[in-house]
């Protein structure tokens, strides 16, 4: 692994740390913690992956989709209107939302899938919550011909009504999930015990760069897509590198897809989590501010959880960003100095929301709104021909009902 070219979803591997090491460790974190029978079939997909990557025909095919079908590469776009509002340094955005189904999660779908049917499976699975990773997965298993089975808890499907019909009508079988509190953690259990039976023809298609090696790699290599275009964009553009990158950060793969070309150079770079209603127990999902690590989901991560490793519960206005977890990378870059990691809360958010919407005619996904909100806070006091980098990971159509009653009660 010492050079890479623009053909190879390799650029986040040439970083001089060069993880995760061959059990899946970025420093302590990651891993696989999952039971014994599992750990064969996890190695099978490592080597398939292991494979595939450095395979022509399998990076050009990946390529082709991302061109042709995703719309890549997304633009840069110089927020000039919001630069202007805020008086300091100059803000990007990073096009994430222009992407064929308005996001990022796109990017590391269809390498999950190309994955999959190379490695001769017929079906991807999947758990989802707010349904924006079955969408995404659903979508993918489209193009590439693979059937996809979705499980979401029967609370989850009343409240997320329109993409449940995403789903089927793009030839998903979304399974109503009915035991425990019939949400996002019951979902999780009932996809698992499904793959365990069967995961000789299924693919699990995991939606961020979290649970066991080799996934917290595989993602962000699909996701590194990111990072390498905005990188080159900018030096197109200004002739030299941002200054700040700013990304919100859930599980992770849209923050760590922008991080990882630049990890080598001297920018500043911010994870923003979501603060929720407040700092208390059960009102927030910030896992790096105010978590302990732990296991979940596979893998040795910051958690947020009680004394006896239970994951809390979390809150915000941003369905993708409320997981108690993180990606195990995102954990070794919070000890190591090189990326910190912020909040913004619910109101911070909806205020971004609207902030950019009306000077900028681009309504971001809430998510994606807290990385506006802290380009907000720190561009004023930055100088004029500084560089902030906002990663806009989405938009935001699926959130306007809830923003409408949330801003503007009738
Ligand atoms: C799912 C989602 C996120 C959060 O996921 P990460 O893995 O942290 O990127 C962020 N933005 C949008 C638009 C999403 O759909």
């Amino acid at each position: 692994m010492t050079s890479t070219t623009n053909t190879s979803p390799d650029t986040a591997r040439n970083g001089s740390d060069n993880l995760p090491d061959e059990n899946g460790f970025f420093g302590e974190y990651g891993g696989r913690l999952v039971p014994p029978g599992l750990i064969s079939v996890l190695r099978e997909v490592t080597e398939a992956y292991e494979t595939a990557r450095k395979d022509p025909a399998f990076i050009e095919e990946y390529r082709a989709l991302l061109s042709e079908y995703v719309g890549r590469p997304s633009p840069i776009y110089f927020a000039k209107r919001l630069t202007e509002k805020l008086g300091g340094s100059k803000i990007y955005l990073k096009r994430e939302d222009l992407n064929h189904t308005g996001a990022h999660k796109i990017n590391h779908t269809l390498g999950e899938a190309l994955l999959a049917k190379r490695m001769g499976k017929s079906k991807l699975l999947a758990e989802t919550g707010a349904g924006q990773h079955g969408v995404a997965l659903a979508t993918a298993a489209a193009i590439v011909g693979l059937q996809c089975e979705i499980h979401m808890g029967a609370i989850d499907i009343e409240k997320q009504h329109q993409n449940v019909l995403r789903m089927r009508m793009l030839g998903a079988t979304v399974v109503p999930v009915e035991s425990g509190g019939r949400c996002l953690k019951d979902a999780v259990d009932s996809a698992f015990t499904t793959y365990l039976a069967g995961h000789d023809r299924t693919f699990f298609g995991i939606g961020s760069v979290v649970g066991p090696h080799p996934y917290p790699m595989m993602i962000r290599d699909f996701q590194s897509i990111v990072g390498e275009e905005a990188r080159r964009q900018m030096l197109e553009r200004e002739g030299r590198l941002p200054d700040v990158l700013v990304a919100c950060v859930g599980g992770g793969s849209n923050a760590i897809g922008l991080f990882s070309a630049f990890l080598n150079d001297a920018v500043d770079m911010i994870g923003v989590e979501p603060a929720g209603r407040s700092f208390k127990k059960g009102d927030h999902a910030a896992t790096l501010t105010f978590g302990k690590p732990g296991a979940i989901h596979g893998m040795f991560t910051y958690l947020l959880q009680d004394e006896n490793g239970v994951p809390d519960p979390v809150h915000s206005v941003a369905s993708g960003l409320d997981y108690p977890g993180v990606g195990p990378q995102h954990s070794y870059l919070k000890d190591s100095g090189r990326v910190s990691y912020v909040t913004a809360n619910d109101e911070e958010t909806l205020n971004a929301f609207s902030v950019l919407s009306k000077t900028e005619g681009i309504i971001p996904a809430l998510e994606s709104a807290h990385a506006v909100a802290h380009a907000i806070k720190i561009a004023p006091d930055m100088d004029s021909d500084a560089i902030i980098l906002v990663n806009l990971s989405g938009r935001g159509d699926k959130d306007i009902d809830y923003v409408a009653e949330r801003i503007m009660p009738s």
